[in-house]
């Protein structure tokens, strides 16, 4: 399993990378990969196994965050609605998104970036993902709210984007026009 340590942090020149695509149908070893990202976020929301093994929580993580260039992410988390969002994807692609903009009023964290870094990270409120599950099929997704940031924030790994790119220099609580503020 992977441990806080697997994880690489900012500064790593990997983070900056643009990802390749993942060969389909994938190695077994790039499913392990992408097993292990989904194991870590369930991992790391239970309050026994984070605390045993000093996991820092987390609704998602990109395989170029463990030193991994290759297009894949993992996603666990509940939206507003109780809903679980629990996918583990290769080569997930946004393949359209809204004009409308969204942002998340609490800003954003990384497992990459130890230290805090607060200010709006403007996001499109919503967004359709397309990708390849650990099982093999093609899933099509219409994401808003929590989910479609949590998605954007993990496909920007893959491009070799990091969440404070998106923030403001001079001004991080600048408000973002017409942008949903989105609490969690
Ligand atoms: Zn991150």
């Amino acid at each position: 399993m992977l441990m806080m340590d697997d994880i690489i942090r900012d500064g790593h020149p990997t983070l900056r990378k643009t990802a390749v695509d993942v060969a389909m149908p994938p190695s077994e070893e790039d499913r392990k990969i992408l097993e292990s990202l989904l194991e870590y976020v369930k991992n790391s929301q239970n309050p026994e196994v984070s605390s045993q093994y000093g996991l820092r929580p987390g609704i998602g993580l990109a395989a170029p965050q463990i030193n991994v260039s290759k297009r894949m992410i993992a996603i666990h988390l509940h939206d507003d609605k109780g809903n679980l969002y629990s996918y583990a994807l290769y080569n997930p692609k946004i393949v359209s998104h809204s004009v409308e903009k969204a942002y998340l009023v609490s800003g954003e964290g990384c497992l990459s970036v130890d230290d805090d870094i607060p200010g709006y990270v403007g996001r499109f409120a919503r967004i359709t993902v397309k990708g390849i599950t650990l099982e093999g099929e093609e899933v099509k997704l219409r994401l808003k709210g929590l989910p479609a940031i949590c998605f954007q924030h993990e496909i920007d790994h893959l491009n070799g984007i990091m969440f404070y790119d998106h923030i403001n220099k001079q001004d991080p609580f600048k408000p973002i026009e017409g942008a949903i503020a989105i609490e969690r």
